[in-house]
């Protein structure tokens, strides 16, 4: 028996079969519709079977990555070694007084609207963000002058050695675009918001509005992961970008966005490879022009392709 085999057979005994797909095609699972395949793509049904595979990996020596939405990466067209673990099968919300409780495969944006029939405000900013609850807290997500830092209670997490552990806010180091979430290996499982009362109307009216700003600025039309880029102190990066006449400009089927220059669209087929050069090519132009760095807010991860 070889050795993806006995990975495979090993896999079974902790999620159920309908649950482990092998070679699974990560493009299918991604907003940029690019990467390659993992040679496992498991979904749990619970936090017992994720704490049970985070034991296997450390046993074996078999690395994991987390995928939530797929809203915020760019995979490789080598794909991913190891195990993709997926959590959309894990995705109750429910409130408890002026609480909403989320388990992390719940889209961050199905938090807001149920936050919005419990009449609680605080979440109307991640109406529009198109990731999971465990994603949004990775990335501490946040849009028009909210984040996850400012409501979030605390979450539970699945940490390196397969326990359940409950973390405080404060200790996720949450801060502009990201956590200490991947630095401590923890896998999010549940966050809890902490929102206040307030009326359905009002709440409503901000999310809305916000949803127009993102419908009206943003080329949601075509495939993309968002912003690639950070906002560098003392700047925009759109404008940066814009006013560099990067606007159109095209490797392979990427292109930057006409509509919001922060954005890289799949126009046409795009590599992986295409996106990574025509990030290279835009973060090249705007430092030679302006001398500002453009960091990355987008993640890339996996291998090249052979
Ligand atoms: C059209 C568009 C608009 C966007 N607008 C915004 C915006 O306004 N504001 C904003 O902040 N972002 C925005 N984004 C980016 C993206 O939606 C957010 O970063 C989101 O939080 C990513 O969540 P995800 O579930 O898609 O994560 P993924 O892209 O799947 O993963 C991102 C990172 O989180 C990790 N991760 C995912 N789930 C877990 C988990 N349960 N435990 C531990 N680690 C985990 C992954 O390993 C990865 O490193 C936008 C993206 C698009 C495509």
């Amino acid at each position: 028996m070889n050795k993806k085999q006995k990975i495979y057979n090993k896999l079974l005994e902790l999620v159920k079969e309908e649950n482990v797909k092998v070679d699974e095609m990560l493009r299918d699972h991604l907003y940029t519709k690019l990467g390659g395949k993992a040679d496992f793509f498991i979904t749990p049904t619970s936090y017992e079977e994720i704490q049970n595979v985070v034991k296997l990996s450390n046993e074996d020596n078999i690395p994991f990555t987390l995928l939530g939405n797929g809203s915020n990466l760019i995979i490789k067209d080598g794909g991913i070694r190891g195990i993709v673990i997926n959590l959309k099968h894990l995705d109750a919300i429910y409130s408890e007084g002026n609480t909403v409780v989320a388990q992390s495969g719940a889209r961050i944006i199905d938090a807001s609207r149920y936050a919005l029939d419990k009449k609680l405000s605080g979440l109307e900013f991640a109406c529009g963000i198109p990731g999971t609850v465990g994603g949004a807290l990775y990335m501490n997500a946040g849009a028009y002058g909210g984040e996850i830092k400012d409501v979030l209670d605390y979450a539970y997490v699945v940490d390196k050695h397969g326990t359940l552990v409950k973390r405080l806010a404060a200790e996720l180091d949450l801060d502009y675009r990201t956590s200490n979430i991947s630095d401590n290996g923890d896998i999010v499982v549940e966050a809890t918001f902490q929102l206040k009362p307030a009326k359905y109307e009002d709440i409503k009216e901000v999310m809305d509005d916000l949803t127009f700003k993102r419908e009206s600025k943003q080329p949601l039309e075509y495939p993309s992961c968002g912003s690639v880029f950070k906002r560098p102190p003392g700047y925009f990066a759109g404008k940066l970008i814009q006013d560099s006449d990067l606007q159109g400009t095209n490797i392979g089927g990427a292109e930057v966005s006409k509509k919001h220059a922060g954005f890289i669209i799949n126009k046409d087929n795009a590599t992986t490879s295409d996106y990574i050069s025509l990030i290279e090519h835009v973060q090249k132009t705007v430092k030679d022009k302006f001398g500002v760095d453009l960091e990355r807010e987008v993640r890339i991860i996996g291998d090249d392709k052979d």
